[in-house]
């Protein structure tokens, strides 16, 4: 991390600007979907590698290879791809290690979207899953077979914030020749790199913290320079995820404040966790950094810091209360999503229409995006609703 630190300032605000056309403080934005060649040859040239060259925009464009190069230097990997959204991050790195007869190993409570693809989707392709619980480095080593070609993990997992112990796994699954995924949206670059563990291929939602304020939708797959071709020539050439340049100057936007906004989402989360974690209408808080966390050894070796999305599960019994204090809150928005400037309340009981089909694990179960405002009035404002049931 230390080393990351050091380079932090350079990868955000300098790498590869040297030589900005009229000595342009921000990128241009290449808003062209053809590139033309002055000769014969280099249009051969091109044609024929169009992974590292710009040729047509559906492949390659010299802004979003930009923000490729620093998402790539932030992680610490060889490469980086940029696609149209998380989802078809996790979708390319995936399928591209996969064919039919082949096996899956997934963490239980991935992103939704990561369960429908393995459980779903990739089955009538004939590829199978077996999803495990990721706390335990032994349950993952005991599912898998000889068909399994992949382990897909995300650390924190989503709504329960579950660890896995990436090195561990990652060592296990190098020795068998099985590739590692992580999701590394939660955390960041900024205060983790899964590639140091020897995770072979880090996706993320660019539409997070990397865009910063809710306004693209955006992903990112970071790891080795063959792997990252194999996926550009397969599944992103293929399937036409292409991010738009607009994107990906946007993204560039937000990245030169990344590591700003999240010692901040970092101290504000903290003091949030530790005032709810002693009110006494909240059962427990699941905040990796938080001291009290039950796998904090792990937090501490993976994270150097924390962002500003946790849960935590209020003492209730009834909807109508997760209901009253959901309406009760002001500065915390009702919406999905997370890692803009805003802070936002997702309560895991809103994903079902009747009261009676919600777990009842889940009934008192609060997400909340702790954004950028001050966080004694995001405080206040916790206090005021809870105070309401
Ligand atoms: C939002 C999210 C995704 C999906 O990203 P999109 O950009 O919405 O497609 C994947 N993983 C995690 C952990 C997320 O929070």
């Amino acid at each position: 991390m230390e080393n990351m630190e050091k380079n932090l300032s350079y990868i955000l605000h300098h790498l590869n600007e040297d030589a900005l056309p009229h000595g342009a403080v921000s990128p241009p934005i290449y808003q062209t979907s053809i590139f033309c060649f002055p000769s014969y040859e280099e249009f051969r040239d091109a044609i024929n590698d169009e992974v590292h060259h710009s040729l047509y925009t559906r492949g390659n464009n010299p802004t979003i290879q930009l923000a490729e190069e620093k998402l790539a230097a932030l992680e610490g990997g060889e490469r980086s791809k940029l696609v149209s959204s998380g989802v078809s991050a996790i979708s390319h790195a995936i399928m591209a290690f996969v064919k039919s007869g082949d096996h899956v190993v997934c963490v239980e409570d991935s992103y939704s979207w990561t369960k429908v693809l393995l459980e779903k989707y990739l089955t009538r392709f004939g590829v199978e899953v077996t999803f495990v619980e990721g706390t335990d480095s032994d349950a993952v080593f005991a599912a898998v077979r000889p068909a399994t070609r992949v382990i897909y993990l995300e650390s924190p997992t989503t709504f329960t914030f579950k660890l896995q112990d990436l090195p561990a796994i990652a060592a296990f699954a190098r020795q068998k020749g099985i590739k590692t995924i992580t999701d590394n949206t939660w955390a960041t670059p900024i205060f983790c790199n899964p590639i140091i563990f020897g995770i072979d291929l880090v996706v993320h939602s660019g539409s997070k913290y990397f865009g910063g304020s809710s306004d693209i939708i955006a992903g990112v797959i970071v790891g080795s320079a063959a792997d990252i071709d194999l996926i550009q020539k397969q599944e992103f050439l293929q399937l036409g995820t292409v991010p738009d340049p607009m994107m990906a100057w946007l993204l560039m936007r937000g990245l030169r404040t990344l590591h700003i906004r999240m010692k901040a989402h970092y101290a504000s989360s903290l003091a949030a966790a530790a005032y709810l974690e002693k009110h006494p209408k909240i059962e427990s808080v699941l905040y990796p950094m938080l001291p009290s966390y039950q796998q904090l050894d792990l937090a501490r070796k993976l994270f150097s810091g924390g962002s500003g999305l946790f849960s935590f599960k209020l003492k209730v019994n009834k909807l109508e209360s997760v209901i009253k204090f959901t309406n009760a809150l002001r500065l915390f928005k009702r919406a999905v999503s997370w890692g803009g400037y805003e802070s936002l309340v997702f309560p895991a009981a809103v994903k079902y229409l009747k009261e009676a089909d919600v777990p009842p694990d889940r009934l008192g179960l609060i997400r909340i995006h702790v954004g950028l405002e001050e966080p004694a009035d995001l405080i206040a404002d916790l206090e005021q609703a809870l105070a309401g049931i």
